[in-house]
């Protein structure tokens, strides 16, 4: 069908196994090739532009606020007062703008493929809005396995902002980067992964909880619905190596929230909550 785009199927699923989105172009912006991934800028009309790397949809702009908001706040409030974090991936720019809304001293940011940050600034301005300039980010090209390996207790919150886990992000799926986060963080170190949607990529969701809890005591899931993803609610884990999760006083992240003036449109502290209640049938499965 002419002038519609189909997204691929998932990583590790044949395209018979899932539903897909079948979206309406408005207008090819980009299309070119890194060393890593083919990237697209593609102007669609239920969706605005969206990122499309190898093929998958990574944000949409009429949504990207809910990805970026959870994937940031939720971590950033768990931890009280961070003051240094990493992202990890993250090339679109839209984890470190919602980052710097925090207090906190330096933010660093290693993405492996430098075409996606600056195809993202191009024809995505409305995602970074200039954040890559600002005097707290340090940009660093490169693998982010390798990246944390040097690093030990000096992250307060870890962010995973990566790509599916085919190509160059498998690595940031493995139980042997889990343990480099854990080594990398501090003693009250949190980090968040996201973590694929429920209904297409259970299993990937499940082993991510799995392999996190190997490693850290405390773990949980929230879930958001995120249009451009399809396919249901949309997971992102959280691994913390001291505060325990489940003991979180909702007036703690409220006044936290008042107190910084966090402008959000889909995070609050209720979502924060609300949020990370499961299905009954999630939990089943994932025991
Ligand atoms: N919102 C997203 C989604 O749909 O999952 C993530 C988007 S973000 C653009 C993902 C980024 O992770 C990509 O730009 C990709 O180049 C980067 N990435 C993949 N593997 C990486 C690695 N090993 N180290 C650092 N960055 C990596």
């Amino acid at each position: 069908m002419k002038n519609w785009f189909f997204e691929k199927a998932i990583p590790n699923l044949r395209i018979e196994e899932t539903t897909k989105l079948a979206i309406k172009i408005k207008k090819k912006i980009f299309s070119g090739r890194s060393k890593y991934q083919k990237i697209e800028i593609i102007d669609t009309y239920p969706l605005g532009r969206i990122l499309v790397l190898d093929g998958i949809i990574q944000l949409s702009q009429v949504d990207e606020f809910i990805y970026h908001e959870m994937i940031t706040h939720l971590p950033l409030l768990y931890y009280p007062n961070p003051k240094k974090v990493l992202i990890i991936g993250g090339g679109d720019g839209g984890t470190l703008r919602e980052t710097l809304k925090h207090p906190i001293k330096e933010v660093y940011l290693v993405e492996i493929d430098k075409k996606v940050i600056d195809i993202s600034k191009k024809y995505l301005p409305f995602v970074s809005k200039n954040v890559f300039r600002e005097r707290r980010v340090k940009i660093f090209i490169g693998d982010g396995l390798k990246f944390i390996k040097n690093y030990k207790n000096f992250f307060d919150v870890i962010i995973i902002d990566s790509t599916d886990p085919i190509g160059p992000s498998v690595s940031l799926f493995s139980k042997k980067f889990y343990q480099e986060v854990y080594r990398a963080l501090n003693k009250n170190g949190i980090m968040i992964t996201q973590s694929g949607t429920l209904f297409a990529q259970f299993s990937q969701v499940k082993k991510i909880f799995n392999n996190l809890k190997t490693v850290f005591p405390f773990v949980k899931i929230h879930l958001a619905t995120i249009p451009a993803y399809g396919e249901g609610e949309f997971s992102f884990t959280v691994g913390s190596k001291k505060v325990n999760l489940e003991r979180i006083n909702p007036a703690v992240i409220k006044n936290i929230y008042k107190k910084i003036n966090l402008k959000t449109k889909y995070y609050s502290p209720e979502i924060h909550f609300s949020s990370a209640i499961l299905p009954k049938y999630l939990e089943e499965k994932l025991k």
